[in-house]
C-alpha cells in the first residue's frame, strides 16, 4: 500500500525558538522516525553532558574538567542544527558525528576523566544504545563491533598504561559515580520509553490510515455509500444471520436524458440524492451504487409486504423531490451472489423493456 505523506519542510524554523525544534524535529510525525531517533540521541548526549558539568560544579570539581564536557556539548549541539537544517547531507553528518563520537571524542574523553574509576562503563552503554537507535543493517554491525573493540583497548590501556590517566581520588570517585548514576539511568530510560512511546504511536497511525484506505475503497466517492466492491462482504455478513436475504437492484429511468438536458454535474447532484433518498428508506438495509446510475439495496428479514411498501415510498419521494422515476427488480439471495444478482437484474431489464417506472417482486 502506498502511502503519501507530506514532505517535511527543511530547515528554517531551526532558530526561531528552541520549542519548534523539540517539537518539529522530535515528535511531527511527518518526519521519518529513525531521523527524530537520531535528534534525539544527540539530545540526550547534550543533556547528559550537561548535567554532568552541573554536578561537577555542585561538587566543587575545578572548572577545567568541564572544558571537556563544554566542547562535547557544542560539538554536537552544532551537529545535532546541521543534522536537522541539511536535508542532503543529513546522511553524512550523522555518520560523521558518529565516527569522530566513537573513535575520537568517547576515547579521548574516557582518557581525560580518569578512565575506569569514573562511571565510564555505564556511560559506555548509553553510547550504545545511541549507536543501536541511529543505525541500521550492516553499519550497526560495524559500529557495534568495532566499540567494543575499542573499550576492550581502553581498558586494557587503562591496567597496563595508568600513567596517561589522571589520578582520580577516592572521593572524586565516590561523588562521579554518586551524582552520574542516576542520570544514567535516567538516560536509559528516557531513550528506551521514547521509542516506544514513538514506535507506538507510529503503528497507530498507520493502523489508523489502513483503516482509512479501506473505508475509502469500499465507498463511492460520488455519493458516500457503499460501492460495488462491499457487496461480497456484506452478502456474506448477511449470510452468517442466517436470514432470509434480498437484494434490490434498481435504475434511473432515461439519466442519460436527465444529463443531456440538465448537465453532467446537475446529473451528479441528482445521483447524490437519490443515495440520500435510499439510505433514509432503506435505513437498516445496505446501499450500493452498483455503478453508474444502477444501484442495489440489500438486506436480511427481507418480507415481500414490508420491501413493496417501502419500495414504493421510495420511488414516490424520488419523484416528488427529484422528478426521477426507475425501474428495478427484487430476488431473494441464495447464497450465489452472480446468480442472485442474475435474477435481479433480469427483472429489472423487464422492467426496462415493458415501459419502466416499475419495480417487479419475484415470486
Ligand atoms: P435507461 O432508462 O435505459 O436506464 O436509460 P439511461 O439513459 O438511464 O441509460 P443507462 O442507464 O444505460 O445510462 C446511464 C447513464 O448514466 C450513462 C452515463 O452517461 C450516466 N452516468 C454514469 N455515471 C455517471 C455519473 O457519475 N455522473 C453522471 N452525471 N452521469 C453518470
Ligand atoms: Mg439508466
Amino acid at each position: 500500500m502506498l502511502i503519501l505523506l507530506p514532505k517535511p519542510p527543511v530547515g528554517n524554523i531551526m532558530f526561531k525558538s528552541e520549542g519548534i525544534i523539540m517539537k518539529k524535529y522530535l515528535f511531527d510525525s511527518n518526519y521519518p522516525l529513525e531521523e527524530r531517533m537520531v535528534t534525539f540521541v544527540y539530545l540526550t548526549m547534550i543533556l547528559s553532558s550537561l548535567v554532568v558539568v552541573l554536578m561537577n560544579i555542585v561538587s566543587g570539581i575545578p572548572f577545567e574538567k568541564n572544558i571537556k564536557w563544554i566542547a562535547f556539548i557544542l560539538f554536537i549541539a552544532g551537529i545535532m542544527i546541521l543534522y536537522n537544517r541539511n536535508e542532503k547531507n543529513r546522511r553524512v553528518i550523522k555518520n560523521v558525528s558518529f565516527v569522530l563520537t566513537i573513535y575520537a571524542i568517547f576515547p579521548a574523553l574516557f582518557i581525560l576523566s580518569g578512565g575506569l574509576r569514573t562511571a565510564a562503563i555505564p556511560y559506555m552503554i548509553v553510547l550504545l544504545l545511541a549507536i543501536v537507535y541511529s543505525f541500521y543493517g550492516k553499519v550497526r554491525i560495524f559500529f557495534i563491533a568495532s566499540y567494543i573493540v575499542i573499550a576492550q583497548v581502553l581498558m586494557l590501556l587503562n591496567y597496563f598504561v595508568p600513567e596517561i590517566f589522571p589520578v582520580v581520588s577516592d572521593n572524586d570517585m565516590f561523588l562521579d559515580w554518586l551524582t552520574n548514576i542516576p542520570v544514567i539511568l535516567l538516560l536509559i530510560a528516557a531513550l528506551a520509553l521514547w521509542t516506544s512511546n514513538e514506535h507506538r504511536r507510529e503503528r497507530d497511525r498507520a493502523l489508523g490510515l489502513s483503516r482509512e484506505m479501506e473505508e475509502i475503497s469500499k465507498n463511492d466517492t460520488l455519493t458516500g455509500i457503499f460501492n460495488r466492491r462491499y457487496l461480497k462482504e456484506r452478502l456474506a455478513e448477511l449470510q452468517e444471520s442466517d436470514a432470509h436475504v434480498c437484494l434490490f437492484i434498481f435504475d434511473i429511468d432515461r439519466f442519460k436524458t436527465i444529463n443531456d438536458k440538465l448537465g453532467h454535474s446537475e446529473g451528479d447532484r441528482i445521483l447524490i440524492k437519490v443515495a440520500e433518498a435510499m439510505t433514509s428508506i432503506f435505513e437498516d438495509m445496505t446501499s450500493i451504487r452498483f455503478g453508474g446510475d444502477e444501484f442495489l439495496v440489500i438486506g436480511a428479514g427481507c418480507d415481500k409486504k414490508v420491501i413493496s411498501g417501502k419500495v414504493a415510498e421510495f420511488r414516490k419521494i424520488l419523484k416528488d423531490s427529484i422528478d426521477v422515476t426507475i425501474s428495478g427488480g427484487i430476488a431473494k439471495y441464495n447464497g450465489d451472489v452472480e446468480e442472485s444478482l442474475k435474477r435481479a437484474d433480469m427483472l429489472l431489464y423487464d422492467a426496462k423493456n415493458t415501459g419502466r417506472d416499475k419495480v417487479i417482486i419475484e415470486d
